[in-house]
């Protein structure tokens, strides 16, 4: 298990920004922390990362307890915080030799020359953070926070405020990095976590909603809904006898089918049509989009 979080409170004076919250991350997995701004995600990722201290329960990185055990945790760990904070007055290279040199990075010149060639900062490596555009300080950011090769990468909203090229070049880039480390990313973007995860964890104020896959959650939460059409004509009351079935409604030339149980409507619909000598000629699940599903989750 790469990130183990227990039961983990965090309190800013008597607020509590994070109440009670329990999720593992397992090696090689990329998680979405997805949640509504002022939800936690930023103050679960600073306890994990250790940057600011649990008011209880506990968080473990690879094994070993964030709390007692920082340096060594910090050494696995990558992190991206927020408004990816930089020396605008520092040249790239130097800036990430000298964050190299803090985690005492062997051989400094050639991981600085691989981690520019790896996140794409070759044609601006010789310019001041402070002359980069927006993408590219993110690029730095996320290269200072793998030229330690740490097995974790904690990315806290690394998208916000990048134009549509170059989120769709971070994002490639995160998963590109993801293929060899765990990451665990805060968003508040669905399409990001669609993108990029394969696991969601939901939080809202301050409490898990949901934890589960993409896949998962939209069947889980949500009523399904599926679209059939009939060759032939096929009564409301007639339909009405598939079990599952708790709304019904003419659409066009079919039918639009909601069911609230787990199991997939369209077998329930087939094995209706079967057992009726029906000829199905359209049978389709319509998707919701993760969007909905987040909604009713964090409205509730
Ligand atoms: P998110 O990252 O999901 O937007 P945060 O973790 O930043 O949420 O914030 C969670 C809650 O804690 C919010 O209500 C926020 O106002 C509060 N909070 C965050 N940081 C501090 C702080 N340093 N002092 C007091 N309250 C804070």
């Amino acid at each position: 298990m790469s990130i183990e979080v227990k039961n983990l409170f965090k309190y800013y004076g008597d607020q509590a920004a994070v109440k009670d919250i329990s999720f593992n991350v397992n090696k090689g997995e990329i998680v979405g922390f997805l949640g509504p701004n002022g939800a936690g995600k930023s103050t679960t990722m600073k306890v994990i990362t250790g940057y600011i201290p649990a008011s209880g329960g506990s968080v473990k990185v690879c094994g070993m307890p964030v709390s007692v055990d920082s340096l060594n945790t910090r050494q696995v760990i990558g992190y991206l915080p927020e408004n990816n904070p930089l020396y605008l007055d520092m040249y790239v290279k130097e800036y990430l030799a000298f964050v190299a040199k803090i985690y005492k990075v062997k051989n400094v010149k050639e991981r600085v020359a691989e981690m520019i060639h790896l996140v794409g900062l070759e044609v601006e490596q010789k310019k001041k953070i402070g002359a980069l555009s927006k993408g590219y300080r993110q690029r730095v950011g996320l290269a200072q926070a793998i030229i330690h090769d740490p097995e974790v990468l904690i990315l806290d909203e690394p998208t916000s405020g990048l134009d549509p090229n170059q989120l769709a070049e971070i994002r490639g880039l995160i998963k590109t990095i993801g293929k060899e480390k765990t990451v665990m990313l805060s968003t508040h973007i669905m399409q990001e976590v669609e993108a990029i995860c394969d696991r969601i964890v939901i939080i809202n104020k301050g409490e898990i909603v949901a934890d589960d896959t993409a896949a998962d959650l939209q069947l889980d939460e949500l009523l399904q809904t599926v679209y059939v059409e009939f060759e032939g004509e096929v009564s409301k009351s007639h339909l009405k006898k598939i079990a599952a079935v708790s709304k019904l409604e003419q659409v066009g030339n079919g039918w639009l089918l909601e069911s609230k149980e787990k199991e997939d409507l369209r077998k329930e619909i087939s094995r209706f049509a079967q057992n009726n000598n029906l000829l199905i000629l359209t049978l389709r699940k319509e998707e919701k989009s993760l969007e909905e599903v987040f909604k009713s989750l964090t409205n509730k």
